[in-house]
Order: C-alpha cells, then structure tokens, then sequence
C-alpha cells in the first residue's frame, strides 16, 4: 500500500523550518490505519514480541493495536510527572528541544522480549531513551517499529545495534 498518500506534510510546524508528518490523515482513514497496524503487527510477530512498549503520545496510537492484535501486554513510556507509580527515568535530546522519558519501574520483567513503537524516527533520541529504560528494567529490545522513517536525519546510525522496521520512508 502506498501509505505516504494518506500522510500530511505540515510546513514549518511546530517552528519554522520543519515539514511535519502528520499521521492523523492516515488514521483517520479506518482500511488504511489497519493496514498499517497489521503490517507492523506482523513484524512484531516475527520479533516473537512479549510486550509492546512505546512513548506518548503518538508511540501509544501504534503500540496498542498491536499489543491488542497479539494479545500481549502494552507498556506506555511517558514525560517526567505523568506515571503515577514507582519509575525510573532517562533524559534525552529531541529533533526540537529536550525532555525526560519515564517507564513504571515494574513494568518489564528481566528477559521479556520488547519490541518497541512510535509514529516517527528521526534523530532517534526518543527510541534511544526507550531503549535504555527497556533494557534498564533487564528487557531484551528484540525491534524496533515505526510508521515513518527520516533517513535524511538517519537516526537508524544511532540504533544500529537494533532491528528496525518502518512502514515508509522520506529520504
Ligand atoms: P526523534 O526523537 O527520533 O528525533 O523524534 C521522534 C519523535 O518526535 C517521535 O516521538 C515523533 O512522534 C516526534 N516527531 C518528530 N518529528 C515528527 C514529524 O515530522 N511527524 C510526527 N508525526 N512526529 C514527529
């Protein structure tokens, strides 16, 4: 499916400069999203995934219907201030800005295989962070998968170490 046609690109937003994916076209078109959502389900399948783990807001949008299609457990990443238990906590540098990522410290069992989610990667800071949260808790991040990949910003070079999957790519 050429899912870049349900993609809207958003100039200069949110600052000047960026030409914003924004993937709520895509899931606002219901064949379309679930298309998306099985393709990565399966790669999530083929990773032999124990849990979902994806960061808000957006990794929640893609991580929860697969998590719900394989019927395993989603773990939500959030900022600083939201989880309401026990978390441990890594900071990390955005595309634009900086922020600080936390996991409910309980969440992952030692040796679960995660495969971990979000719309975009760009610099990777985000899934960067995600990943020393996962494998902090003693998770093993089996891959790594996304709806957009910006290989311009190649964010990949960061997490080589990882299998990632994306659906598509801007070059
Ligand atoms: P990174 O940490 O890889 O630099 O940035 C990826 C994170 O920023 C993702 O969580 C993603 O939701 C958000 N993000 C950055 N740029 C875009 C964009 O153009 N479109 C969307 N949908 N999200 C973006």
């Amino acid at each position: 499916m050429d899912y870049k046609k349900y993609i809207t690109i958003v100039e200069d937003w949110p600052q000047e400069g960026i030409r914003f994916k924004d993937i709520t076209t895509l899931m606002q078109d219901g064949p379309a999203y679930k298309k998306a959502i099985n393709e990565l389900t399966d790669y999530a399948k083929t990773r032999n995934a124990d849990v979902i783990v994806g960061p808000e807001a957006r990794g929640f949008v893609v991580g929860c219907p697969i998590a719900f299609d394989l019927e395993i457990g989603f773990v939500p990443v959030r900022k600083k201030g939201k989880l309401p238990r026990e978390v441990i906590e890594c900071d990390y540098g955005l595309e634009y800005g900086k922020d600080c990522l936390t996991i409910h410290k309980d969440s992952i069992k030692p040796g679960q295989r995660v495969v971990i989610t979000d719309d975009l990667l760009a610099t990777g800071g985000t899934i960067e962070a995600t990943t020393k949260l996962v494998e902090e808790l003693g998770g093993e991040v089996v891959g790594l998968a996304f709806m957009i990949e910006l290989a311009y910003i190649n964010g990949r070079k960061k997490l080589d170490k990882y299998d990632i999957f994306s659906l598509m790519t801007y070059q």
